[in-house]
């Protein structure tokens, strides 16, 4: 009698800005383990980590494959996985550590789960992820300083039973890695028209930019991001690559999802590197600097911080310049540590304008003789008209209350600058509360 066991194969931090994606090691996997027998009890999870670790500069996207296999195949499925990731993980390159966790038990616990969500959105250590790994006898594999298995196993324990979304990756052949990307505009943009609002950042309509596309040397194609496994997978369908398709596996993940924000009750609370959703009062009129990035601070009782809107967040650095004090709002984004020349900054993924301070101006009153905007004779002496000459020693100046630019509600940095985890306008009213995972028919290739 064969017995059946569940492992979560955690992967992380295989690749380099020069080489290589860790979903790519994840999609060969996918292929390579059910040909020995595996079954997968769940989509490849790609579970991105929080974007504002500083010494993690590109996705910080992290793979877990969750499988049932007789036991007799074990061995050979830990042997598969060290080796794919020894041969496709960039490890001359410095600073690419990769981990791989095998963590063999059906269910997640707890304290697991827990260390992934504070991955998400904090910072955990190296020594925390390897106190858990003895603790439920899970084995890893770190490869030179061993950051990897950190993601790994923040990837094992982001079971997406909450909100989640999917992506279908697409891969090229190693030929044309590092050359110009070739698929269809047009196709591309049908497919937005055909699959909205079940599908998100395939298209940046403001600057007629091509999203699903990545820009770097990584073997990645094209992604489509969306609700459904069947909706990305009939979006795929009508793209056009105008260059061959080496594989493509549909992932689950938490893209999209707002996942790494975490509510502070005070402004007191925020730290450098914890991306946050803080509310708070405009202290200080939006200001321009350097090549037109907003900064404005807000305050409650506990403390004042900066806020910052970079070019090019189209929408979101159009309001944020025309927030004035007094304006309620509630900002979110990751947060910049102080440094010498600037205090602690929140980097703005969004605003939301809960309410806008009366915009007031003091005029001059008119002539009560003949209608003309009087002058005024210095501070406290009164107003006197140019046309008719009268004077007027006891009249003060008028309130006008002038109609603001800016309208409450939600503005969000425009696609093509949002983080893989910012979720878009078009999945607000689409959240899942819960996952009922069932994997469809064919929903990789090879
Ligand atoms: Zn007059």
């Amino acid at each position: 009698m064969a017995t059946v066991k569940t492992m979560h194969i955690g992967l992380d931090d295989t690749d380099s800005p020069r080489k290589g994606c860790t979903t790519y090691i994840a999609a060969l996997l996918v292929e390579k383990l059910r040909k020995l027998g595996a079954e997968f009890i769940d989509y490849p999870n790609l579970i991105r980590l929080n974007p504002n670790v500083p010494w993690k500069t590109r996705g910080n996207g992290a793979l877990c494959l969750r499988i049932k296999y007789d036991e007799k195949l074990e061995g050979e499925i830990k042997e598969t996985v060290i080796s794919a990731v020894e041969e496709y993980a960039d490890l001359e390159f410095k600073g690419t550590d990769p981990g791989v966790v095998f963590f063999e038990r059906k269910r997640i616990p707890r304290e697991v789960k827990l260390f992934s969500k504070n991955a998400i959105t904090g910072i955990v250590k190296l020594k925390d992820a390897l106190k858990l790994l003895k603790k439920f006898k899970a084995e890893a594999i770190g490869f030179k300083r061993c950051r990897g298995i950190i993601g790994g196993l923040a990837a094992v324990g982001e079971t997406l039973r909450g909100d989640h979304t999917y992506e279908i990756l697409t891969y090229r052949i190693p030929e044309n890695y590092g050359s110009k990307r070739k698929v269809d505009e047009e196709s591309i943009i049908k497919m937005d028209e055909a699959t909205a609002p079940y599908t998100f950042n395939n298209f940046d309509l403001e600057k007629r930019r091509v999203l699903i596309t990545p820009r770097g040397p990584d073997p990645i194609l094209f992604g489509i991001r969306g609700e459904t496994p069947e909706i990305v997978k009939k979006a795929f369908q009508m793209v056009k690559p105008l260059e061959p398709v080496e594989r493509w596996v549909i992932f689950r993940t938490n893209q999209g999802t707002d996942a790494h924000l975490k509510k502070v009750k005070n402004l007191k609370e925020i730290k450098p590197y914890n991306p946050v959703i803080a509310k708070g009062t405009v202290a200080a009129n939006p200001r321009i600097i350097l090549r037109r990035h907003v900064i404005f601070s807000i305050e409650d009782k506990s403390a004042r911080v900066d806020c910052a809107a970079y070019e090019p967040t189209g929408s979101l650095r159009k309001a944020a310049r025309r927030l004035m004090v007094g304006d309620r709002v509630e900002v979110y984004g990751g947060v910049r540590a102080p440094s010498k020349s600037n205090p602690l900054t929140i980097n703005l993924e969004k605003i939301r304008v809960l309410k806008l301070a009366q915009k007031i101006v003091y005029q001059n009153p008119k002539c009560p003789n003949c209608g003309k905007r009087l002058k005024s004779m210095g501070k406290d002496k009164g107003f006197r008209c140019e046309k008719c000459g009268s004077r007027y020693p006891n009249l003060d100046k008028i309130e006008v209350k002038i109609k603001r630019e800016l309208k409450k509600g939600l503005y969000i940095t425009s696609p093509r600058s949002q983080r893989h985890l910012t979720k878009p306008f078009r999945r607000y009213g689409l959240e899942k509360r819960k996952a009922s995972v069932r994997l469809i028919e064919g929903w990789h290739f090879p």
